[in-house]
């Protein structure tokens, strides 16, 4: 991977040790920018572009969670990690609330937070047109599947979204945590994703998508 092709990220984050260290720590793979207090922070994220963002809760003059509201009430999608304090369950709701897609709570683990940004950050394929999947066609548009011997089931949307994404890749291995980040909600547990995978097989067939167990789901085999 060049140095351009890297996700850029703006890291939020006053404490004058661990700022420097997590930027550190992610700079090999992102292009990290460091400020330290919210409206720096607000200012950048409105003004430039930013793949991921990392916003520290308590920051000087404003704080995170504010930083993040403003952030996407101006309709700045992209995705937010926010980093909280230990031993409050709240500020993790009101992150999350005010529009984190993500939170990792203080003291981290090096390793826990770079596997959270690889997750967020990971991109899925949208097919727009049909994408076949063995003896079946899916039709993201009418998020319906077609049999080769006839017979059409229709799906819901985030079935069809899930669906989409493994088909468009196949071979690939999803694991469950990126399909989490993907496709639902921070405070989901990965069994949702099970639950999906369930009615996907119930809906269509045992053997539309292949569990790699320990790891997640694909379609397809890697030797294919
Ligand atoms: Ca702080």
């Amino acid at each position: 991977m060049t140095t351009a092709d890297r996700p850029s990220l703006l890291l939020v984050e006053d404490d004058p040790a661990l700022g420097p260290m997590i930027a550190e720590l992610l700079e090999p793979d992102y292009r990290v920018r460091l400020v330290a207090n919210g409206q720096d922070g607000l200012h950048l994220g409105l003004t430039e572009p930013w793949d991921v963002m990392v916003i520290d809760r308590g920051l000087p003059v404003m704080d995170g969670i504010s930083v993040i509201a403003a952030l996407r009430s101006k309709g700045i999608a992209a995705p937010i990690l926010i980093l909280t304090a230990l031993g409050d369950p709240d500020e993790k709701v009101r992150g999350l609330d005010a529009g984190a897609n993500d939170y990792v709570t203080k003291p981290f683990d090096a390793g826990e937070l770079a596997a959270r940004l690889r997750a967020l950050t990971r991109t899925f394929a949208r097919p727009a047109g049909p994408v076949s999947i063995g003896d079946w066609e899916l039709d993201p548009a009418s998020r319906s599947v077609r049999s080769v011997y006839g017979g059409q089931v229709s799906l819901t949307a985030k079935e069809a979204e899930v669906l989409g994404a493994l088909a468009a890749e196949p071979g690939r291995v999803f694991t469950r945590d990126e399909l989490l980040a993907g496709f639902f909600h921070a405070t989901d547990q990965p069994g949702v994703i099970d639950t999906y995978v369930h009615h996907l097989r119930r809906k269509i067939a045992k053997t539309v998508i292949r569990t790699v167990h320990g790891v997640g789901y694909q379609i397809g085999d890697a030797n294919d």
